[in-house]
């Protein structure tokens, strides 16, 4: 089947394209309901002190329950919600979710824990990020400090000037900033010495196959010195394994997230988990 188009060009006819085409159409559609039909949840991923054996901390991670479709992850609509604008507001709805739950288990006891939340690159170059970051720290109470915000490589790389201007005004409110996915972005290492950040988060590509992978070794051996030598903090992403964790704390890296302790959880679940760490 052929429809034909003007003068001499005809297209083939699909009828899957055009079922795909409805899907995405119903998809996005769906997509700009999400947040006002509170379809959002947040779930946290413990970040495990391997030497105290505690979680010190949690990352947000945003889910979509989507009417009918089950729990749609991040990489199935994030980028869609980033085409379209929807990241901005999605962002900063998980961000205040983020910092009153986080401000419910201090007030439960736990004054320790910090969170982090990702950023994605148009919601970090928004104007008002600044002030929204301020005014949810506000509204919510947590201490700034407890805050950290994961960025990635590429974001740094491009736009530098303003980018440092912003992540300065950030660290003025004390907020924590992190370099999510490590190695994996644009690396000109040159970037680390101009950028005040706090943490480097080892991509998860690299503690694959670690430690029988000699690559895989070296990288992550030599991020962790890096991180040592400019005196920021040093977690591994994606740990699932027991060998894994024994390399990375044999090499100095002591802050562990990954399905190896614990999958990210709902926030009552992360509760149980720390009351039964005192236990
Ligand atoms: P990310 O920030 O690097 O987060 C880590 C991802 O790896 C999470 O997937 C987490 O569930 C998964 N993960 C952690 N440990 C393990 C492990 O041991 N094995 C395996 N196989 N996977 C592990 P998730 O939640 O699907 O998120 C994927 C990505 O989507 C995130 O990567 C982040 O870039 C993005 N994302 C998630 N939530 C948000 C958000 O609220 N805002 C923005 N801008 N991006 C988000
Ligand atoms: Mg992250
Ligand atoms: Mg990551
Ligand atoms: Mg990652």
């Amino acid at each position: 089947k052929a429809k034909k188009l003007s003068g001499n060009q005809f297209q083939l006819y699909d009828p899957e394209l055009e079922d795909r085409t409805v899907e995405s159409v119903e998809f996005e559609n769906d997509l700009y309901r999400a947040l006002k039909n509170d379809e959002l949840t947040a779930v946290y991923q413990p970040k495990y002190d391997s030497l105290k054996n505690v979680i010190v901390g949690v990352e947000a991670l945003l889910r979509w329950n989507r009417p009918n479709k089950g729990v749609i992850k991040p990489r199935d609509f994030i980028p869609l919600a980033e085409e379209t604008g929807l990241i901005i507001p999605m962002g900063e709805w998980i961000l205040r979710k983020a910092c009153a739950q986080t401000k419910e288990w201090h007030n439960q006891g736990f004054e320790h824990m910090a969170v982090s939340v990702n950023l994605s690159p148009q919601q970090f170059n928004q104007e008002e990020l600044v002030a929204n970051v301020k005014q949810i720290l506000e509204d919510t109470e947590l201490p700034p400090s407890c805050l950290e915000l994961e960025l990635t490589e590429n974001l740094i790389i491009h736009n530098t000037k303003k980018t440092l201007n912003v992540i300065h005004q950030l660290r003025e409110l004390g907020v924590k900033i992190s370099i999510d996915d490590f190695g994996t972005g644009y690396s000109s290492l040159g970037y680390l010495k101009d950028f005040p950040v706090d943490t480097l988060k080892i991509d998860k590509t690299f503690i694959d196959e670690l430690p029988e992978n000699p690559n895989n070794a070296a990288i992550t051996n030599t991020i962790i010195t890096l991180a040592n030598s400019l005196q920021l903090d040093v977690i591994a992403e994606g740990v699932e394994k027991k060998e894994q964790v024994e390399y990375l704390n044999a090499h100095g890296c002591h802050l562990i997230q990954g399905y190896y302790f614990s999958k990210p959880l709902k926030a009552e679940n992360v509760m149980q988990q720390m009351y039964s760490q005192y236990l």
